[in-house]
């Protein structure tokens, strides 16, 4: 398969979600096309050379200002398939239902080619590209960290916008999302797409219609396989873990490690950032990563690697009961119908992997109000809590446990207000698919998904009268 696959299966998706909605003449055609898609060519001195560097900003839709998503550092990185992901970002906003259109970018690059001070001179040099037509500003367009860019990126990104000097000082911070805690940060946004994962994946299993896997609605005993062991297919296999679920396998781009028993994350973790590689970890088979897949059935497949892992040459050969996207876009259009004709549930990437972009948000609006969350009602909430706590002892006539008073009179934390805003979210929108798979009779959690979304961008159309 090739990337365009991945832009087609995504308008494939959006075409056949249009079908399902009422919208105006013309529409359609506008959702499912990105507006705009700026290509910088840039370069730059390094090893008393100049290199030349390609890079996209894509914005889907500017049906909502800023519009948000990740740039990605990736050597086969092409204008499609960040089309296809800035798209992916407007019907993901939506969907969740936080205030961002939808953008993307990418530069094609290799990060292992390049020192850190090097990458540093090119990231710098990227953003004074984007910077110029206000694709990173804090109230046009904010970027965010992908595959290949991290913290450290996004804060030589804010640190190259403050340097530029512009018209909006105040908000500068809020030009790009993903920062170091101590540069603007959040506590939280690291974890923030795997913790997502483990929210969706709950909010499947705790809702009243949906069907159990292997006979549980509970995560305890569940095998689940792990495809990619980024940061976001670390933090959702550690998650699942934590909650009780068995991982059976980890598939990386170089090998795959299997165990009947259930890995130890961190454990596997650890020995990658050792030797390099998960291949051999102690007590796991190893086989060749094209066989990840197909190695062994499991209860749940979470591909968190990124587009088109699952086509239609390997879709008959994957035996999992249901799919959990944890990246953007790993089952093509293709692949998905001979899934549902298999009885393979797929929870989409459009839901499962918003968690990243909905803790950006609340960084965002943490940088643009300049004031921490929860500092206002911290004291007060605690003193509630301390009240509580001691009437509770009066009535009982005795001393509450630890455990339940750390409950009552706990202080909450930034990380506390970022998981229970999270969680509520992933709640909410699972509920709407839910109810809008029941009301309009739609056969895949997909398919609900891009209804509940396109619906909601028609009305925000409708209402500025497009
Ligand atoms: N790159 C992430 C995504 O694809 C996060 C985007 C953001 O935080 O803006 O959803």
């Amino acid at each position: 398969m090739t990337q365009q696959n991945f832009l087609q299966s995504v308008e494939r998706f959006i075409d056949t979600a249009t079908q399902r909605v009422d919208l105006p003449e013309g529409l359609a055609e506008r959702i499912a096309q990105c507006n705009s898609t700026y290509t910088v060519r840039f370069g730059v001195k390094l090893r008393g050379r100049i290199h030349s560097f390609v890079g996209w900003r894509s914005v889907h839709s500017e049906h909502i200002e800023p519009v948000k998503g990740g740039i990605r550092y990736a050597p086969d990185a092409n204008q499609d398939e960040v089309e296809a992901l800035a798209t992916l970002m407007s019907l993901k906003c939506a969907l969740v239902n936080i205030p961002f259109g939808g953008s993307k970018g990418a530069l094609q690059i290799n990060p292992a080619d390049w020192s850190e001070d090097e990458l540093e001179h090119i990231t710098r040099r990227f953003t004074q590209e984007l910077a110029r037509r206000d694709l990173i500003h804090p109230g046009r367009n904010v970027p965010a960290p992908d595959m290949g860019t991290g913290e450290r990126e996004m804060a030589w990104m804010a640190d190259e916008y403050r340097k530029l000097g512009n018209s909006d000082a105040i908000n500068q911070a809020a030009c790009v999302t993903g920062k170091p805690v101590v540069r603007g940060g959040i506590e939280g946004r690291v974890e923030a797409t795997g913790r997502g994962v483990q929210f969706a994946l709950r909010a499947y299993l705790d809702h009243a219609d949906t069907a159990p896997i292997s006979g549980r609605k509970s995560m305890d005993g569940l095998t689940v396989v792990v495809q990619g062991f980024g940061n976001v297919g670390y933090h959702a296999a550690k998650f699942l873990s934590e909650d009780g679920a068995r991982i059976v396998g980890i598939v990386e781009h170089d090998a795959a490690i299997f165990d009947p028993n259930g890995l130890n994350v961190d454990a596997v973790a650890s020995f990658r950032n050792e030797t390099g590689s998960i291949g051999t970890f102690p007590g796991a088979e190893t086989v060749d990563s094209a066989q990840g897949l197909t190695h062994m059935a499991a209860d749940i497949l979470i591909p968190a690697a990124k587009e088109n892992a699952i086509t239609a040459e390997n879709c008959h050969d994957v035996n999992y009961q249901l799919i959990v996207e944890a990246a953007n876009g790993p089952i093509t259009a293709d692949a998905e119908e001979v899934l549902t004709k298999r009885g393979i549930l797929v929870l989409p990437d459009l839901y499962v992997n918003a968690g990243g972009v909905v803790v950006s948000y609340f960084e965002w609006v943490k940088n643009i109000t300049h004031l921490p969350f929860g500092l206002m009602d911290k004291r007060q909430n605690a003193t509630v809590g301390r009240a509580v706590v001691t009437a509770l002892e009066d009535i009982a006539g005795r001393p509450l446990h630890d455990q339940q008073r750390n409950q009552i009179a706990r202080e909450t934390s930034e990380i506390d207000l970022v998981r229970s805003g999270l969680e509520e979210i992933m709640i909410r929108a699972f509920d709407d698919i839910m109810r809008c798979k029941t009301a309009q009779k739609v056969d895949t959690l997909r398919m609900a998904a891009y209804v509940v979304t396109i619906a909601r961008i028609a009305d925000f159309y409708r209402a500025i009268g497009l």
